[in-house]
């Protein structure tokens, strides 16, 4: 990792909001049982120091996008239950088996390989099965969910899990809710003694009807709000930019790359070392259009200004005591107030997409 005094940001992960967030969602869906959503590098956060939390807070069963994803939970989790949500790719099947992996099957030929594969080696390999309730990305038709149950003998490999996933759940009350519901029970009644598995995050903190078995809640844990009508759990990461510079910018001077900015008065502007190579977004800073977003600089919230370059950005710090900053000391960009969803909203995007961009030259600090 990068040592603190050579990066241009600290980003620090707290891994006991972590834990707690995970708790409480167990515990608002019991007697539902609680996955953990840790693809992506764990949403950016680091998938060793999140997994090997969240197992201590009580979760056994997690979910990542890819199967190098899972060998390197795997190594960090050897009892672990571990689903990898996007397909069997061909020729991988006998690394699940190695390492005891569960592939997300959604369609026909992934069966079928599955099958071919359980049926060669003489093993009955356990694998979840994924079936589409109308986000149309992964998973069987409904039609094809049938044909499994109905040649469920021959099948050849027990299923640990029946899935599916949920499109907008994040807006409450959106109708395509209900009908995936509702298609998700007629298909879970053909498969009674199988478990399900409907919600994210936003389902997990919706309606219990959504619970089934068992949530599959990602971002929640991760201290963001899954949508509008639930509170945020606790924020998880904090990120201070180191001020490089601080300038004096004359009434009417611009800032920066296209001279998008101009001082509309005697100006003080701090320079901090971090930009879109860091994971924050151009969109961030204020236009004539919009405001942006905000850095916290000795106490006051200061508004990002021009336009944000690879490695720096700047902040009008003019309301800022001149005794209470100096360049080499911290901006925030992340806490003390500042939420993901502030700076994702006023990057035209998701909290989702600002913590897995989070650039990987911050100094990581898990605390
Ligand atoms: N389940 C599946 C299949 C997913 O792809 C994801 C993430 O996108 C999740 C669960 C977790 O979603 P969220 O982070 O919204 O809780």
């Amino acid at each position: 990792d990068i040592p603190l005094n050579e990066a241009g940001g600290v980003l620090t992960i707290d891994l006991s909001a972590l834990a707690a967030n995970f708790r409480d969602v167990a515990a608002r869906v019991a007697p539902a049982k609680c996955a953990a959503v840790v693809k992506g590098d764990a949403y950016g956060l680091g998938l060793v120091p999140t997994a090997s939390t969240l197992w201590h807070a009580g979760a056994r069963t997690f979910f990542v996008a890819l199967l190098s994803e899972a060998r390197k939970l795997r190594e960090l989790l050897p009892d672990a239950e571990i689903f990898v949500l996007n397909g069997l790719f061909p020729g991988t099947e006998a690394t699940y088996q190695q390492h005891a992996l569960l592939p997300v099957l959604g369609s026909v030929p992934e069966i079928e390989r599955w099958q071919q594969f359980c049926e060669r080696t003489g093993e009955p390999l356990p694998a979840a099965l994924h079936v589409d309730t109308g986000m149309n990305r992964l998973g069987l038709s409904a039609a094809e969910a049938v044909n499994v149950a109905e040649g469920r003998d021959e099948l050849g490999f027990p299923l640990a899990l029946l899935m599916s996933h949920l499109a907008c759940a994040d807006e409450p009350g959106h109708p395509l809710t209900d009908r995936q519901l509702e298609d998700f029970q007629a298909i879970v009644a053909l498969f009674p003694d199988v478990r399900a598995s409907l919600a994210n995050s936003a389902g997990a903190l919706g309606d219990p009807s959504l619970h089934f078995d068992l949530v599959r809640p990602g971002i929640a844990v991760y201290g963001a709000r899954p949508r509008a009508d639930v509170a945020p759990l606790q924020p998880v990461v904090r990120l201070d930019l180191r001020i490089v510079q601080i300038r004096r910018v004359h009434e009417g001077e611009t800032i920066g790359y296209g001279a998008a900015h101009t001082a509309k008065r005697e100006s003080r502007v701090a320079i901090l070392s971090a930009g879109y190579a860091d994971g924050i977004p151009r969109l961030a800073s204020a236009s004539d259009l919009r405001p942006g977003a905000e850095a916290v600089v000795g106490g006051h919230r200061c508004p990002l200004i021009g336009r944000i370059s690879m490695d720096l950005l700047a902040v009008d710090i003019t309301d800022v005591d001149e005794d209470a900053v100096a360049a080499g000391d911290f901006a925030t960009l992340l806490g003390d107030g500042l939420a993901l969803e502030d700076l994702a909203r006023h990057s035209a995007t998701i909290d989702y997409e600002i913590l897995t961009s989070l650039g990987r030259r911050y100094h990581r600090r898990w605390v």
